[in-house]
């Protein structure tokens, strides 16, 4: 993984941050000096744990990149330490992303609806533009026109363009080679991030491989979803190490709770991380089974081919069937308000019981 590190030959992709953030230095937190001492009397702090402070750990400050997290993240990931950026959920990735490389009330993002919706909420609080290249769909498959991506992005100037693997809400995996392709005619230009919030449910490989040589190419990776972890807030920023570096900067000075932290190290240890293995494979499978039932479910106008931990579903009649899901106690995602999607409803994997509710609740006829 390492060799991907040395053998860059594209350009710094510092040339896409901000000019008047280039060399900010951020807030300096008691933290930022690595001093040496027994009784630390430089921030503030309580010399007294709150009477409801269990361990007594609660009066500090958090590490605010704690090393052990980053180094497993980091394993995890296939990628150096150097290149993990921590933060609050891979939402705070986008934001910080969005906030480095783009002047505020300016410059532009790309995105292809219909996608996750927090690119375009973290550009429009920045007063950054979003240029919608749809994904266009052929043959029941979404397809993602990259051509047209790296001419918008060209001629209206983007700094980002957000790509989703697997898209959420299609489901649809995008090839590592086009972004690549597509990282290359960006380069020096914008900043190609892909968000990979449900690739463990791929079993495909990550775009984080393609950092060493596309310096210009940035993964988001999540504890959120795979891992089971989405109220601890842990999200990743895989990048070139000059970017994240850029990236902390810009950062909180303490956006890490110490507990939170604490938890996902537990979370990625050897036990945890062999289940957290063995429910992908579930759903996997559950994914499967589910989507070929409900192909055939009466009222059923579609089922995409899914690589996450849901399904989209065009129905004759959305509203029947959610409202017959919501009868069960059943509540599933209303996607109707999405472009392009005024029939449908994504649908995530729960246990193999709650699967089956879903697919007898859809199978009967209405
Ligand atoms: C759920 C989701 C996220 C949010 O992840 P957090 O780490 O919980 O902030 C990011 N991207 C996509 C596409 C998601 O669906």
């Amino acid at each position: 993984m390492n060799a991907a590190l040395d053998a860059d030959t594209s350009a710094s992709p510092l040339a896409l941050v901000r000019d008047d953030l280039r060399d900010f230095g951020g807030y300096r937190s008691a933290r930022s000096d690595k001093l040496q001492g027994e009784v630390w009397l430089n921030a503030n702090e309580s010399p007294w744990p709150n009477l409801a402070d269990r361990d007594g750990s609660l009066r500090r400050y958090p590490d605010p990149q704690p090393q052990a997290l980053r180094e497993a993240l980091a394993a995890l990931y296939d990628c150096a330490p150097a290149q993990v950026l921590v933060g609050r959920g891979s939402d705070e990735g986008i934001d910080l992303l969005v906030r480095a490389l783009c002047r505020p009330g300016g410059d532009a993002i790309v995105v292809n609806t219909p996608t996750f919706g927090m690119y375009a909420v973290s550009a429009r609080l920045h007063g950054t533009r979003v240029i919608d290249v749809p994904l266009r769909e052929a043959d029941g498959e979404w397809r993602c026109d990259f051509d047209a991506i790296a001419d918008a992005a060209r001629t209206q100037a983007a700094r980002i363009v957000f790509l989703c693997s697997p898209g959420n809400p299609t489901g649809a995996l995008l090839p590592v080679g086009e972004i690549a392709a597509l990282a290359a005619r960006l380069e020096g230009r914008a900043l190609v991030v892909v968000d990979e919030a449900y690739v463990e449910f791929a079993d495909a490989p990550s775009a984080t491989r393609l950092i060493g040589a596309h310096r210009n190419v940035a993964v988001l990776r999540t504890l959120s979803k795979a891992h089971a972890l989405a109220s601890a807030r842990i999200g990743t920023v895989i990048a070139d190490a000059a970017l994240i570096e850029v990236l902390r900067r810009c950062q909180a000075p303490y956006p890490l709770p110490s507990a939170c932290a604490d938890e996902a190290l537990r979370a990625l240890g050897r036990d945890a991380a062999l289940q957290t293995r063995t429910r992908i494979a579930t759903v996997r499978a559950e994914r499967d089974a589910l989507a070929a039932r409900l192909a055939t479910a009466p009222g059923v106008r579609r089922v995409y081919a899914s690589r996450a931990n849901f399904v989209l579903v065009r129905f004759d009649d959305a509203q029947s069937a959610f409202d017959r899901l919501l009868a069960a106690g059943v509540v599933v995602r209303d996607m109707r308000a999405a472009p392009g999607l005024g029939d449908a409803l994504r649908i995530s994997l729960g246990t193999p019981e709650q699967n089956a509710a879903v697919l007898s609740i859809l199978e009967a006829r209405a």
